[in-house]
């Protein structure tokens, strides 16, 4: 490779050198995928002289073969390294397909020394490999085209080189060549321009050929709607050999001189070889440029500072100095924000889990996380997890007590088929409603049909019990089932009326165990969606895990109820609570005081202020005389089903939310055994320990597409850590 121009490294100061290293080394890395970097683009129409310019800066000439206009965008980039090579690789389009970006990317070659000759044949494979028609193919092949958005990416390696980046994009047209180019190639090349000029780190070098009517320049247009301040815009004129008439050359030398400063950073001229030359050097062309810029008239600009390449150099490493100082902090922000974001995204994605230990330790993690939260759920402890407050249905063991209080207050209120009969016609069950009778939330019955045959899907509404039958109803008990007692009863009696006066507990504590089992089931579904953040993961461990051991947890709750029910409703009665024999006596009593209220009122008829508490002993023989056996008994039945109805009751409530609620669904099972494990406790270390790995892999094994990301990032995070050392440096 021939060797450049220098402009010597003391012009632009050590300090500068390296900021502009450090670009270089960022671009290495190729960081310029997330990040735009500082840039020179190289942008005209067509034939104005654009790959001629860049030929001339970095010593790289497209073998004239190759094709006759620019097809694609080249990214040229010199190096300073101690060996000699080149190097050709493709960069996809964004847009192309995961294989065909994997099948660009492996195209490699390299051209060691200054060796030319390969170059043509190189340049082929690539136009080949991008899918560019060849010059004497049929235009219609649909397999090719004419330009292509991948880039060509040339990196010239040397000791005598220096460092810089070019972009040559292909030259705008108007006009479609039939055969060659279409319509929408002209289009397609127009956007890719525009886009590679947007960027504000980018440099645009609008290049002009001298020999036309600048006004006519299309390329002015488009640099000024991407850069309206003109402050990274450089005018390039080319070909002043071409131009031949005295205007023709003033207008150059106006432009250049700042006559017309429609460009803030003004124009160069420079002089590249014309068509004909293929055998000169470099340093024989820049020779030559030199010459000419003597001539008259061009002899009274050359001391501007615009005039030639060594001058457009030399202003371009200014310009790039410049745009990389202001642009670095913001490059380095910016870097900045994507580690953090890819961090992120590969922290979600938890280690990596290809062999069963790393798949055992991810989950036993999450089971950790799944615990430490179900407990404070259970503990009411709802300050140390932000989650309580966003998602209020995990606050679980608040729900429960809620529901319980309504479960209890129910029973109390509701619970018995017919109203007892006390003689004061007032018994604590009438007590007027508190309002615990409503739940302050919604239980989701809609929302887990696949719990359908181990709970009752729908709500109970329980009715209140019915008024002014309980007598009959124990007299035609006791008149199916009489023996020859005297002033006693059957013993089935008892049963058979308490049955029936306790007929609805079995819907209401069945209804109330649901609903119960609702809550959990929910909170445990939310409460997964956070703890195991992966879709796959998540679903696959519920539908072969989980969901089975949860139903069986529910099962266990449901089945006990129903045994607590068994055992309170199906057995003879009986009780060791003293609560019972009081409870019966003050109902005895209680049946006394109505009596002797009534004979004192009896007795003291018109008296209008009767002395109630005074009674004769001959009005108190009377009271216990005047009633059939039948009565007494019936009254006898009625008390003591009465107290016996108050006792089971609170025992049978007490033990449904002791055991069924808090044992079978909340609390239970600490022990290390699974099947009395309740649901809250199900997901935990010993679960993952226990489960072999084949299913491990099933469940936590990764797929292709999340070891693909998680390699990705890992690159990417690598990569972006390396660049800011470089900016740190
Ligand atoms: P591009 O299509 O913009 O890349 O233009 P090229 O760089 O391929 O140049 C088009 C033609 O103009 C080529 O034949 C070049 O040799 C020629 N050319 C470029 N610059 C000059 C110049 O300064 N003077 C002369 N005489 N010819 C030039
Ligand atoms: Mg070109």
């Amino acid at each position: 490779m021939p060797t450049k121009v220098k402009v010597e490294e003391e012009d632009i100061g050590l300090g500068n050198k390296t900021v502009l290293d450090k670009v270089d080394k960022l671009r290495a890395l190729n960081v310029g995928m997330n990040v735009p970097l500082p840039q020179l683009i190289v942008v005209g129409d067509q034939s104005s002289g654009k790959s001629s310019v860049l030929e001339s800066l970095t010593g790289f000439s497209f073998p004239r073969a190759a094709g006759l206009c620019t097809r694609y965008a080249t990214q040229i980039t010199c190096r300073r390294e101690l060996q000699v090579y080149t190097d050709i690789s493709i960069i996809p389009r964004p847009s192309a397909s995961a294989s065909e970006q994997e099948r660009l990317r492996a195209f490699h070659r390299r051209v060691e020394g200054s060796n030319t000759l390969d170059l043509a044949k190189i340049l082929e494979d690539a136009n080949r490999e991008m899918g560019i028609r060849p010059l004497d193919a049929d235009s219609t092949d649909k397999t090719t085209s004419a330009f292509s958005e991948d880039v060509l990416k040339v990196e010239i390696c040397g000791p005598d080189q220096r460092h810089i980046t070019l972009i040559d994009v292909p030259g705008i047209f108007r006009t479609a060549t039939p055969g060659t180019t279409t319509q929408s190639d002209i289009e397609l090349v127009r956007t890719m321009v525009k886009n590679y000029m947007k960027d504000s780190r980018t440099i645009i070098l609008a290049v002009i050929p001298s020999n036309v009517d600048i006004a006519t320049q299309e390329i002015l247009e488009l640099a000024k709607a991407a850069d309206p301040e003109g402050v990274r815009t450089l005018g390039v004129l080319t070909k002043p050999d071409l131009a031949f008439e005295r205007v023709t050359k003033q207008n150059v030398m106006d432009l250049v001189l700042g006559k017309r400063n429609d460009l803030k950073l003004g124009y160069c001229v420079v002089k590249n070889r014309n068509g004909d030359d293929v055998d000169s050097t470099l340093q024989q062309r820049h020779d030559s440029e030199k010459a000419f810029f003597r001539n008259e008239p061009w002899s009274i600009i050359t001391n501007t500072g615009r005039v030639g390449i060594a001058a457009l150099q030399a202003r371009l490493s200014e310009l790039l100095l410049a745009i990389t100082r202001k642009e670095l902090p913001h490059v380095k922000a910016e870097i900045a924000k994507f580690l953090k974001q890819n961090r992120e995204q590969l922290d979600g994605l938890g280690p990596p889990r290809g062999e069963a230990s790393a798949q055992r330790a991810y989950l036993g993690k999450l089971s950790t996380s799944f615990q430490r939260v179900a407990t404070c759920a259970l503990d009411a402890n709802y300050v140390h997890d932000g989650i309580f407050t966003d998602k209020p249905e995990l606050r679980l063991i608040t729900r429960v007590i809620e529901l319980n209080e309504v479960f209890a207050h129910t029973m109390w209120q509701r619970g018995h088929m017919r109203k007892f009969e006390t003689p004061s016609g007032m018994d604590e069950n009438d007590l007027p409603n508190s309002d615990r009778v409503k739940l302050s939330f919604k239980i989701p019955f809609d929302d887990y049909p696949e719990l359908e045959g181990i709970i009752e899907m729908e709500p109970y509404e329980c009715e209140p019990p019915i008024k002014g039958s309980i007598m009959t109803h124990i007299q035609a008990v006791y008149d199916s089932s009489r023996g020859q007692e005297l002033g006693t009863f059957g013993s089935s009696v008892l049963g058979t009326t308490f049955k029936e006066q306790s007929k609805k507990w079995q819907h209401l504590v069945m209804s109330h165990v649901s609903s119960a089992i609702l809550i959990v089931h929910d909170s445990i579904v939310k409460l997964l969606a956070t703890t195991i953040p992966d879709e796959t993961v998540r679903t696959t461990f519920w539908e072969d895990v989980l969901f089975e051991k949860l139903c069986n947890a529910y099962k266990r709750a449901m089945d006990h109820a129903r045994f607590l029910l068994m055992i309170e409703l199906g057995s003879k009665p009986f009780t060791y609570n003293n609560f019972f024999s009081t409870n019966l006596e003050k109902r005895k009593l209680e049946r006394y005081e109505t009596k002797f209220k009534d004979e004192v009122r009896g007795a003291n008829a018109d008296d209008p202020f009767p002395p109630i508490s005074t009674i004769t002993f001959a009005q108190f023989r009377n009271m216990t005389i005047d009633r059939s056996n039948a009565e007494q008994v019936r009254e006898d039945i009625h008390d003591i089903l009465l107290s016996y109805y108050k006792v089971s009751r609170k025992r049978f409530v007490d033990a449904i939310c002791q055991q069924a609620i808090d044992h079978f669904l909340l609390n239970g099972g600490r022990s290390g055994d699974e099947d009395d494990k309740s649901p809250m406790k199900l997901f935990d270390s010993d679960l993952v320990m226990a489960l072999d790995d084949g299913k491990l892999e099933n469940i936590a094994g990764e797929d292709a597409g999340t070891k693909r990301t998680r390699e990705m990032l890992t690159a990417e995070i690598k990569k972006l850590e390396e660049a800011l050392k470089v900016l740190r440096g």
